[in-house]
């Protein structure tokens, strides 16, 4: 006998799993998919501020996102964030990314001053 879910054999005489409590079946079932999904990244950034936007955004679409790097601990060691969502939404996820970063916000540190450039090149 066999517990469904430890995928432990018993000895026959056991009708319940000790471990969990599970019915014990006389086969297993093939193994089931994992519920891990494959997602992909959509934002990488360093900036909270940029984050913090980057949430909102999605929640009002309703696009289900998963942020690395959220903890203290994780952005300490990797320094930034990265916002992942599940491949089905990549497309549009990417789409609202790439309007917020054109929408003006400005990533910290990012150097805008491009037309103050004209005044050097004109002597
Ligand atoms: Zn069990």
């Amino acid at each position: 006998m066999f517990c469904p879910k430890c995928r432990y054999e018993y000895e026959i005489g056991l009708f319940v799993c000790p471990d969990c409590g599970s019915r014990l079946v006389e086969t297993l079932p093939p193994d089931e998919e994992p519920e891990y999904t494959e997602l992909v990244t959509v934002l990488t950034t360093g900036d909270a501020g940029l984050l913090a936007l980057a949430k909102s955004i999605l929640n009002d679409a309703a696009i289900d996102f998963f942020v690395k790097g959220e903890s203290a601990k994780d952005l300490f060691a990797a320094g930034f964030y990265e916002v992942q969502v599940n491949p089905e939404h990549e497309e549009e996820a990417l789409g609202l990314m790439e309007d917020m970063l054109k929408g003006g916000y400005t990533l910290a540190g990012e150097d805008y001053d491009d037309e103050d450039g004209e005044d050097e090149a004109e002597r």
